[in-house]
């Protein structure tokens, strides 16, 4: 569900017309609807309102701090996986005790910061960064609370890359070995360890995977509570499906429906950290087409974004949906589907200007006739897209533009020549 929608065959976002901000914007852009990350957000809450949750949406998904400043004051807390990403949620006017923070890699200098902030929890990875913050936080005088991140080994059925609940990751430490973690620093003074984290990796489009997984954590949760520690809170971590091909991810109620009875009399706080499911839908990312080009039976449409703006496509071989941004009655399209099929429609590769085999946004799509100069819009670019741009081939990143209703404002501006170099003396 989003607000990007055709009116007589002009794509709008919410209620301002794409072709609008373009004019005055450019290309490419990203453009996110305010309505569709507020709306995410509210539907998580309201599912979970059985439980005492907290919803922290992960940073790392899209991390502008107008959009992070929106889903604060949406009393979303945030989970982040970096120094920099707590300094952005800081300035965005983030809750510090609504912050949890994971990561196999954490540095001395990042744990500090985390600890001088007062975030809510360390996602805890391993014994060793265990010794570390008992180590840095008896140093800063803190006491800090800590979950220990547990590998459920259940598989979300997702791309390997987005794989991080099974036993051969480096996240986490397996259940087996999770009590032996609490025995040893499961009652030590200087920092709290009092809850269980767990994050399948991302973009499943099951709910069976979370319950396997809840079903592992509770048995381990009554086990350490049998054992005499304190476990107040689950961290179900994130992960949560979201459309980017029309009604095939689970809604936040269907995934509720099965997990809040499981949680529901246990007498545990509820963390949610999902990222995509917010962010995903709330983004386009639009671009211009240049050239038109055959080679062989193979037709190409090659547009003024690259894999730099959005890697998502050769990455983890993503599916987004294209689709002009002006389309005549017959080629407005009732549903985001790869195998989308009209009348008229060419077979065709959406490809960008980088030096790269991998530079490609859609291979083998059929795509209403274009020309050059028409706005093609890729849709779903909220999650992962922005975050992991880069200015490779010395592109100057794209803008991003925030819509709410008719009102539009640049929330970040387009990189410049001298942006590039800026940096080096
Ligand atoms: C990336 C990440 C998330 C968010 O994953 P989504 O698939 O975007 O929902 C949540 N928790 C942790 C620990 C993560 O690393």
């Amino acid at each position: 569900m989003d607000y990007f929608c055709y009116k007589n065959g002009k794509l709008f976002a919410e209620n301002t017309e794409v072709e609008r901000i373009i004019a005055k914007i450019g290309t490419p852009v990203y453009i996110y609807s305010k309505a569709t990350f507020t709306n995410h957000l509210q539907k998580v809450q309201k599912a979970y309102s059985q439980l005492d949750t907290t919803v922290c949406y992960s940073v790392k998904a899209c991390g502008n701090i107008n959009i992070l400043k929106i889903l604060a004051e949406a009393g979303s807390g945030f989970d982040i996986v970096s120094g920099g990403e707590l300094y952005r949620t800081l300035q965005a006017g983030g809750e510090p005790s609504k912050i949890v923070y994971a990561g196999v890699g954490k540095t001395d200098k990042e744990i500090i910061e985390a600890l001088n902030a007062g975030i809510g929890y360390f996602n805890i990875e391993s014994e060793a960064e265990m010794e570390n913050l008992i180590h840095l936080a008896t140093q800063q005088g803190k006491c800090p609370k800590a979950a220990l991140r547990i590998n459920p080994d259940v598989d979300p059925k997702t791309h390997t890359y987005t794989t991080t609940g099974k036993k051969e990751t480096k996240f986490g430490v397996d259940i087996e070995r999770a009590r032996k973690v609490f025995a040893d620093y499961g009652k030590n003074k200087a920092v709290k360890l009092c809850a269980i984290h767990i994050h399948l990796g991302s973009a499943g489009k099951t709910v069976e995977p979370y319950v396997e997984a809840i079903k592992k954590a509770l048995v381990l949760i009554d086990q350490l509570r049998k054992d005499g520690f304190t476990i107040e809170a689950i961290d179900m971590g994130g992960g949560y499906g979201a459309d980017y091909t029309t009604g095939t991810a689970p809604s936040a109620e269907d995934y509720a429906a099965a997990i809040v009875p499981m949680l529901k009399g246990r007498n545990l706080k509820l963390i949610l950290e999902p990222g995509a499911s917010i962010a995903a839908n709330a983004a386009i990312l639009v671009t211009q087409v240049l050239y038109l080009k055959s080679s062989g039976s193979k037709r190409f449409v090659i547009v003024d974004a690259g894999m730099n703006d959005l890697i998502r496509p050769p990455l983890y071989n993503a599916f987004h949906f294209i689709w002009p941004a002006k389309v005549d009655k017959e080629f407005v399209p009732s549903c985001r589907h790869k195998d989308l099929q009209l009348a008229g429609t060419e077979v065709v590769d959406v490809v960008g200007p980088i030096c790269e085999g991998a530079d490609f946004f859609a291979k083998d799509r059929a795509l209403p006739p274009v020309k050059r100069g028409d706005l093609l819009s890729i849709f779903t670019a909220g999650a992962y897209g922005f975050t992991m741009s880069s200015n490779y081939n010395a592109r100057p990143r794209p803008a991003e533009v925030l819509v709410n209703g008719e009102e539009f404002t640049v929330i970040r501006r387009r990189e410049t020549y001298e942006d590039l170099t800026r940096l080096e003396k």
